[in-house]
């Protein structure tokens, strides 16, 4: 009995010193240079995998942690034949890595550098900073969301900003047209071929009609009670900084998804209501009120009244 005692004795002390030893020195050696590069790592880690999750290319990333998975049993258990197949592989793996995830890769740097340097933005936008165009742009989509939502049509209206939709969204069919009311209204006209799913609107160009969202957004306050159409948008406004301009078939509700919101109820009479769908689309494209743009007040904008709307400034599309 006393042995027993003896031994429980020694051996909790044997765990104490171990934990003095090994974990409160471990513990005490950490400085708050240690804790900021934990922070880092793990934001680092976080970001990586927020971005697989949202891309395409997260089943591949799957496939590569199998790999290493793979490459490190072999290693432990000496499994000579696997382990040398997987180290060459891995020699060039670094260059085939970069072949399969360049779409991903360019975007993380297109993104980069656009909130990095406004310089790079305005290269890669040039077309996108013509205020005059994009006035009449939008003033085309909004006589089309209007049209199209006075008549029942459903819609979706998708207009690329800096970052570019190839990896989220299918190619549905191309076109190469400017943008305009009539073409709009036929694309989404109940039984067109082409109705079914997205028109992109990239620099200025009609792209593509029928493309589809490769993912839509999950239940949530914002979508409430609304179907894949309007869940699309919003999950497009999640993952890449364009705008969509939805109309609902059933309602004839007008909704922009921007930045992870959708605001909805845009009416074509009330100003006051939900604000101007002109306005906000504008505004989001080139972060000016119109009228500070056809009033040549900030930078990069012409004197010029916009052409290709024959309305003054405040009469849009949506107040014809
Ligand atoms: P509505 O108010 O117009 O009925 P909703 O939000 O209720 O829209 P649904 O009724 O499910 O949505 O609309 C179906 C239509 O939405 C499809 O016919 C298709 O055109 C479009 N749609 C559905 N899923 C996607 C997607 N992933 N990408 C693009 N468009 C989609
Ligand atoms: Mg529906």
């Amino acid at each position: 009995m006393l042995q027993n005692i003896h031994l429980s004795i020694s051996l909790w002390d044997n765990i104490v010193k171990l934990f003095k030893d090994y974990v409160w020195f471990s513990v005490s050696q950490i400085t708050i240079v240690d804790v900021i590069d934990i922070v880092l790592l793990s934001s680092l880690i976080y970001i990586v995998y927020k971005f697989i999750r949202d891309r395409h290319a997260g089943r591949a990333v799957i496939g590569l942690g199998l790999l290493v998975l793979l490459y490190v049993i072999s290693d432990v258990f000496d499994m000579v034949a696997i382990n040398s197949i997987l180290r060459n592989f891995y020699a060039v793996g670094i260059i085939a890595l970069c072949i399969l995830f360049q779409p991903e890769l360019r975007d993380v740097l297109e993104e980069f550098g656009a909130t990095t340097s406004d310089n790079i933005k305005r290269i890669r936008s040039r077309h996108v900073t013509d205020d005059e165009r994009i006035l009449h742009d939008v003033n085309e989509i909004c006589k089309a969301a209007f049209d199209l939502s006075g008549k029942g049509e459903g819609a979706l209206i998708v207009i690329e900003r800096q970052g570019t939709l190839r990896n989220q969204m299918s190619e549905g069919t191309p076109i190469d047209a400017v943008v305009s009311h009539q073409l709009l209204c036929n694309i989404f006209v109940n039984k067109s071929p082409l109705h079914d799913g997205a028109v992109i609107i990239r620099d200025g160009r009609i792209v593509c009609a029928s493309s589809k969202s490769k993912t839509i957004a999950e239940n949530g306050p914002m979508v409430e009670g609304l179907g894949t159409r309007h869940r699309a948008a919003l999950k497009i406004s999640e993952v890449s900084d364009a705008i969509v301009v939805v109309v609902s078939e059933e309602t004839g509700t007008i909704s922009v998804a921007n930045n992870k919101l959708l605001k909805r109820h845009y009416e074509k009479e009330s100003v006051h209501k939900s604000g101007d769908l002109k306005d906000d689309l504008f505004k989001l494209i080139t972060g000016r009120t119109v009228a500070e743009s056809t009033s040549g007040k900030s930078s990069g904008v012409g004197d010029k009244k916009p052409n290709g709307t024959e309305k003054d400034e405040n009469g849009g599309a949506d107040k014809e």
